[in-house]
């Protein structure tokens, strides 16, 4: 405990305040914080060592160039590879595998091929696949998962035949924590005559990697994920493979020779690398890299499964929480709902304290479209987390679930959720400007938004349709128009979330019983700097707004033209 005690300090970014309470990050899985070595190596760089590398005929770019090589042989003893010659600098994981799909499997893959994926595909290890398959007629066979979230070992067995070129599997699934057990998969894969790629996004962080024992003929990881820079990863391949592919992007670097009647490459593992590498950032890997190995990582890994026991046993008595599948081997990746409430909602509520999580897909769409859930929320702890984090995420969930269920009044008929609507009747845009300007916390704006969203009338089932629903939207919405005898447009609108709905109600409050010229020339942009929102949407939030903007913008625009 008292060697972890000593690693928090190291992570200045954990030590902060955030909406008014000490910050508790549990969204290590999207991208993990960096210890002060990573930030002093790269600012080092910057101030003293800064030179490109590979081509000066000077002391600084000598000295760039020995460092950054040093780099790669970090990254060799690290993962295990037999050779630096294996070790080919990328932007992260979704790099890597694109060129894996591009540079290896477009010149190998023939009409009939088969491409073995499984159903715990990051997105990153899905697309490149489908556009190669698309290039070459080669057919994507997806292995699925057993109920509790593991892979369908005898499914994954029965797919693979002589058709199969490749397997693409992740090593640990970013969305429910499954760590696959890829050493025998690979030997399988193998006997079929399959290639096989392993996505390492999740597992450098958490597993002590040996590509030479794993047996694997490519693996992909990205720095952020473990303590480093954004913008540098590692594609690892074998030797063999990697000579006979041809280079992916031309540019320099990775040339030994350009005429205009032909070039030559440089060997590996330049010819992957056209162009100027990030320096800095595989400077800070390499540095990230040195932490670890100086740490008792088999005792970080028991601290994070540790933790992760604990969230599980304080969470599993609070009302409405389930755990979305509990994978047999299981990394410290939590991925759940809470039956009251929209995971959005959970992920506001939880960050409104100071506890970051994830909410949404996580880059999974086909996992949860198999799982049929819109979303998890996802907390992901790392062996910096302490128990007094955990406590404080189970508390607050705890409080999010006894706020209760999402009671909405039902409606009965299409009718009626404009006319039981208040918005743009008893409560209008200028009316709830002054009652939310005058408020002086964003906590009580936000529960006055909260409240407003109750008040929006529910819609029916029948009246959620394709041809309703908003596009563009993280959770779904639906919109629905009628026009008045005077001409005026009047909205009403439902969403799942209830932070949706609270500015779906800012929005109908401005809009409802407007002509749709006013509709068309009304500055919503300035309606939301005066609300003082702007700065507490979140991108996705902010994207869900401006789809439904946009949507009732379009609405207007059809009966302007009407009218015409
Ligand atoms: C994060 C992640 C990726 C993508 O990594 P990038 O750093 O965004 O390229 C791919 N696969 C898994 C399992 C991931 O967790």
């Amino acid at each position: 405990m008292d060697q972890l005690g000593t690693i928090r300090k190291q992570f200045p970014a954990l030590h902060q305040t955030v909406n008014g309470h000490p910050l508790v990050y549990l969204d290590n899985a999207a991208t993990s914080q960096k210890p002060e070595a990573v930030i002093r190596a790269v600012e080092t760089f910057y101030r003293t060592q800064n030179a490109n590398v590979h081509r000066g005929a000077h002391q600084l770019s000598d000295q760039a160039t020995g460092a950054f090589e040093a780099a790669r042989s970090s990254v060799r003893r690290f993962i295990n590879a037999a050779s630096d010659e294996e070790i080919i600098w990328t932007r992260g994981t979704t790099e890597g595998i694109n060129l894996i799909a591009q540079s290896y499997a477009r010149p190998l893959l023939k009409a009939g091929d088969e491409i073995l994926l499984t159903e715990l595909e990051h997105h990153a290890n899905i697309v490149p696949w489908q556009v190669v398959a698309e290039q070459t007629g080669a057919k994507i066979r997806v292995v699925p998962i057993t109920e509790n979230g593991d892979l369908n070992l005898p499914e994954f067995s029965a797919l693979l035949s002589n058709k199969t070129r490749i397997v693409s599997l992740t090593h640990i699934s970013n969305a429910l924590g499954t760590i696959n057990p890829v050493a025998g998969l690979v030997r399988q894969a193998h006997e079929a005559g399959a290639v096989v790629v392993i996505d390492g996004a999740q597992a450098a962080p958490h597993l002590e990697i040996d590509v030479q024992r794993l047996g694997c003929d490519f693996y992909l990881f990205s720095g952020h994920k473990l303590f480093a820079p954004t913008g540098i990863g590692v594609l690892y391949g074998r030797k063999a493979l990697l000579e006979a592919m041809p280079p992916w992007q031309g540019g320099g670097e990775m040339i030994k020779k350009v005429s205009f009647s032909g070039t030559t490459y440089n060997k590996l593992p330049f010819k992957f690398e056209a162009g100027t590498p990030n320096i800095s950032g595989a400077l800070g890997l390499a540095e990230a890299i040195r932490f670890l190995s100086n740490l008792d990582r088999k005792a970080l890994a028991r601290h994070e499964r540790a933790l992760m026991s604990k969230a599980i046993e304080l969470c599993s008595s609070i009302p409405g929480f389930t755990r979305i599948s509990s994978p047999t081997a299981c990394a410290s990746i939590l991925s759940f709902q809470l039956n009251s409430h929209h995971q959005q909602d959970v992920g506001l509520m939880l960050d409104q304290q100071g506890i970051a999580v994830r909410t949404g897909h996580h880059c999974a769409m086909p996992l949860m479209e198999r799982l049929e859930l819109p979303g998890t929320v996802r907390a992901s702890f790392c062996f910096y987390n302490t128990f007094d984090d955990v406590e404080r995420f189970a508390k607050a969930l705890q409080q999010i679930a006894a706020g209760g269920t999402f009671s909405r009044a039902e409606t009965v008929s299409d009718q009626a959720v404009f006319d039981n609507s208040p918005f743009g009747r008893d409560i209008d845009d200028q009316e709830i400007l002054k009652r939310l300007t005058t408020m002086g916390s964003w906590n009580d704006r936000y529960r006055e938004i909260m409240l407003l969203g109750k008040k929006l009338p529910t819609f029916t089932a029948a009246m959620k349709t394709e041809q309703s629903r908003i596009s563009g939207c993280e959770s779904d919405a639906w919109l629905q128009v009628t026009r008045d005898k005077q001409g005026a447009l009047w909205f009403a609108a439902d969403s799942d979330a209830r932070i949706i709905r609270g500015l779906i109600a800012l929005v109908l409050a401005a809009f409802n019983g407007q002509q749709p010229a006013n509709i068309l020339s009304y500055d919503v942009e300035r309606y939301f700097t005066q609300l003082q929102l702007t700065r507490h949407l979140s991108p996705s939030r902010g994207n869900g707004l401006k789809a439904i903007i946009n949507a009732i913008k379009e609405i207007a625009r059809k009966q302007a033209g009407n009218e015409i």
